[in-house]
């Protein structure tokens, strides 16, 4: 499972800022829930790639006359106590307010472990900025100017200190054979009917897994032969805990499932389009590099004119993950999820690939004599050699000089030459490039 951090502070502090520099996304996953001034933001931060964390900026906690009592407060208390870390930012110009000590002694009720973080500390007398929070009796404080993107690395130190450091890596014991999917999708896209249609059918060899927690729902299944594990959905968790209320939509867990999973299967609404909220679920798909299928849903529903206005919108809008496979399927009648199946064993298939040295250096070569990169300032980029560098995503490493210059123009030839020449469908593909022999 994904540890969670959460910011709190008051607002103004630098709170999305930091949570910009930490995440490096422009689109968050938005929990909006009726009455809160200020939305909860959520993304996934892998400023260190090993150690992904999930980070919950939670709007702002504003000395109104609701104060502390308000529902903006309660909904950034709810998120500090889903995590397992608080960020508290205070700002470093203006010194401690009354509204830090209010919500620093409520932090201390809340019993969270809790890192001080001073903020916007470029251009003054960082030393005595840190004595004036001195009263608040922290061990340990960070500063950082998070506008500056200062302080980001002694930040990120401290964090990880203060993680539980189980649960990295795989969280479920996994078989190789057996294929992680989730399915991610905003609310009403038809998850739930999906998965519940999968497993009525399979009813006789569905399994809870055993071991799987309260918070992380998972079920196995075997399918035309093929073992395949279900990891959270809300439909498990509908299926499973009716008496539990449910949430429609939990940002933290499509960030976990994603996580866990080696295929994400994106489910769409073909009735609404591809929505701002999908393209921000897809985009934390992408971040997390998952091999990805498009399950265009409730195709039943529409009209012929309809369905031709689907035809000619969804590849425009879907153009730049044309690499991944978009099936049409009606969750409601089970049409299309053979298909479904085949897409997602192929995406896994090509995420999974095991590349040798010889024929990644082999296909660099080809490329690049194919097509070398355009001169730069009288040189030109070399490349020397590669080598695979991990799978789901497929990473090759490409050794060379002057691989700075390389243009995006290029790099996204030489991604496709690779996905060409290795047939990968369903899949990102990610280079690194190395200076040097
Ligand atoms: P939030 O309300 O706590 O989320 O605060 P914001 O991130 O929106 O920042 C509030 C203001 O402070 C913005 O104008 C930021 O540009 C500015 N700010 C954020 N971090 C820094 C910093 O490290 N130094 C300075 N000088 N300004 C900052
Ligand atoms: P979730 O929030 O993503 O789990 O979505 P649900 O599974 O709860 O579905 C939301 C609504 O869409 C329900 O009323 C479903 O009956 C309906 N729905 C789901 N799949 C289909 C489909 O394939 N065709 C049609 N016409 N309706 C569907």
């Amino acid at each position: 499972m994904l540890p969670t951090v959460a910011l709190v502070g008051r607002p103004n502090v630098g709170k999305s800022t930091l949570f910009n520099a930490l995440t490096r996304t422009r689109d968050a996953l938005v929990h909006d829930q009726p009455g809160v001034t200020r939305d909860r933001h959520y993304g996934v931060c892998r400023l260190q790639e090993d150690r992904p964390f999930v980070l919950v900026d939670t709007g702002g906690i504003a000395g109104d006359e609701e104060g502390l009592a308000g529902a903006t407060a309660r909904q950034a208390r709810a998120a500090a106590e889903e995590s397992d870390l608080v960020l508290f930012v205070v700002d470093g110009r203006e010194g401690p307010s009354a509204l830090d000590d209010e919500i620093l002694s409520w932090l201390r009720k809340s019993g969270r472990p809790v890192l001080l973080v001073v903020n916007k500390v470029d251009g003054i007398d960082a030393r005595q900025a840190e004595n004036e929070f001195a009263r608040y009796g922290f061990e340990d404080v960070v500063q950082t100017a998070a506008s500056h993107r200062a302080g980001i690395d002694e930040l990120l130190d401290d964090v990880y200190a203060r993680l539980p450091n189980e649960g990295r890596g795989e969280s479920l014991d996994t078989d190789p054979e057996r294929v992680r999917i989730a399915f991610i999708g905003r609310p009403n896209v038809g998850k739930s009917t999906l998965v519940n249609r999968i497993l009525g059918e399979e009813r006789m060899i569905a399994s809870d897994v055993p071991g799987t927690t309260r918070d992380s729902i998972a079920v196995d299944l075997e399918r035309d032969g093929r073992k395949y594990r279900l990891i959270d959905t809300a439909g498990l968790r509908r299926k499973s805990r009716v008496d539990e209320v449910v949430e429609k939509f939990s940002a933290i867990k499509t960030l976990q499932a994603i996580e866990e999973c080696q295929v994400a299967v994106l489910m769409l609404d073909a009735t609404e389009g591809v929505t701002d909220q999908d393209a921000t679920v897809l985009s934390a798909i992408l971040d997390a590099g998952r091999a990805l299928v498009i399950a265009i849903n409730k195709w039943d529903g529409l009209s012929d004119y309809q369905r031709q206005q689907a035809e000619d919108m969804l590849p425009r809008k879907l153009a730049f993950v044309d690499w991944a496979e978009a099936v049409r399927i009606s969750a409601l009648h089970g049409s299309g999820l053979r298909e479904l199946f085949r897409a997602v064993h192929r995406a896994h298939a090509s995420a999974t690939r095991e590349f040798g040295t010889s024929e990644v250096t082999r296909a660099v070569e080809i490329a690049y004599e194919t097509n070398p990169p355009p001169v730069v300032r009288g040189h030109v980029a070399k490349m020397r050699f590669a080598h695979p560098g991990g799978t789901n995503p497929p990473t090759f490493i490409v050794h060379g000089t002057r691989l700075r210059t390389l243009s995006d123009t290029y790099k996204r030839y030489l991604e496709n030459f690779f996905r060409k020449r290795f047939k990968l469908v369903g899949t990102p593909v990610r280079f690194v490039f190395k200076e040097g022999e």
